[in-house]
């Protein structure tokens, strides 16, 4: 640390992001959840016609994004604003919406707890049942802002629209924010709570269904009085968060919706064919209904798993905290081909020990 920076970073805990960047070194990444498959042909053919347009400040309000999004969820156009990823729309949202303080599921995205921390906010965890989010867990929440992965992460697990509202009726006091990061690949939108709750905030992704990481482009959809206090706080600190070429990637995904359902639908076939084939070698595998796996085996534990498949130059996502899933590992869904070469080596590494 050096002397320069202000005292409140001197214990500073960042997101752990050393997995990612080994990944990039030639493995078979199956630790990031991102999609195998490269962007639609017209987000890259967008994104490239936009490059030429550099020496220009990005549109601030994602114009062209936010009437796309509205028409498909029957919203209006200021009813949503973005983020340099969701992870982005998280961090407005720890830092201007959790005077009463936050709580979230004790298994869930790690960010929140990061940003929590980060932003001095308060925060409780709540503990999963059976590795599920329980819905009756939240009550009591003093109008803590409640953050909700939906399908939670890492376990994959989805909760029902009603269990939804029922957090939200629960805890009028409090504003919900469900992360549907993943919930194209077989979770149910709780979208259509917006109109019929004030204290309602659903983020969503690029990054997953869509195959744009890279390009970091994330949203929310709120009521518009919400909507303008983020767009306010994004405002002050980051104007033109979203540069020109990933409006126009996004728009370009938006613009070939075939190519994103036919990708999640062999996403979801190779999930699904992948934890049978799992469960066969003895690993229990929690029921997906995202881009990924959470699995344990009966008798290797997970760091062993981890370190032979990184071995195998396949790099697999561990988790040591909280100790109940340090023998779990999270897989992420990749082609079918990688997915082959995956269990191949899962069978190998048994076979081995
Ligand atoms: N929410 C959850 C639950 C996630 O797993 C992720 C991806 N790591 C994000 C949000 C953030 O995704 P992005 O910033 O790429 O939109």
């Amino acid at each position: 640390m050096s002397k320069f920076l202000h005292t409140k970073f001197s214990s500073l805990k960042p997101y752990d992001t050393s997995g990612e960047i080994e990944s990039m070194n030639g493995y078979i990444r199956l630790n990031t959840n991102e999609s195998p498959f490269p962007p639609s042909p017209k987000a890259i053919e967008y994104a490239h016609k936009a490059s030429e347009s550099q020496n220009y400040y990005p549109d601030p309000e994602c114009t062209q994004l936010a009437g796309r999004l509205a028409e498909m969820y029957s919203l209006k156009p200021t009813q949503i604003v973005f983020g340099n990823g969701s992870d982005e729309i998280l961090n407005f949202l720890f830092a201007g919406f959790c005077e009463n303080g936050a709580a979230f599921p004790n298994i869930t995205y790690s960010f929140y707890k990061i940003l929590a921390e980060f932003h001095c906010v308060d925060f409780i965890t709540v503990p999963l049942k059976d590795f599920r989010v329980d819905p009756s867990s939240y009550t009591a929440m003093k109008g803590r802002t409640i953050f909700i992965a939906n399908p939670n992460a890492p376990t994959g697990i989805a909760l029902s629209l009603n269990d939804i509202e029922t957090v939200i009726t629960s805890n009028p006091q409090s504003l919900i924010v469900i992360d549907e990061a993943y919930v194209d690949f077989g979770g149910e939108s709780a979208v259509c709570l917006i109109s019929k709750y004030d204290n309602l905030i659903i983020t969503r992704t690029f990054s997953k269904s869509r195959s744009l990481a890279g390009a970091r482009l994330g949203f929310c959809m709120t009521n518009e009085n919400i909507a303008q206090d983020i767009r306010n706080i994004k405002n002050t600190i980051t104007p033109y968060n979203i540069n020109a070429m990933t409006q126009a990637a996004g728009l370009g995904a938006l613009d070939d919706e075939e190519y994103t359902h036919k990708n999640i639908a062999a996403i979801r076939r190779v999930r699904d064919e992948t934890r049978a084939r799992l469960q066969e070698m003895g690993f229990t595998v929690l029921e997906s209904s995202t881009n990924f796996l959470f699995a344990k085996h009966e008798s290797l534990s997970g760091e062993k798993i981890f370190n032979a498949l990184k071995e195998r130059r396949i790099m697999i996502r561990h988790f040591t905290n909280p100790p109940e899933i340090s023998d779990f590992n999270r897989i992420t869904i990749g082609t079918s081909e990688e997915m082959k070469i995956f269990l191949e080596a899962v069978r190998e590494i048994i076979n081995e020990n």
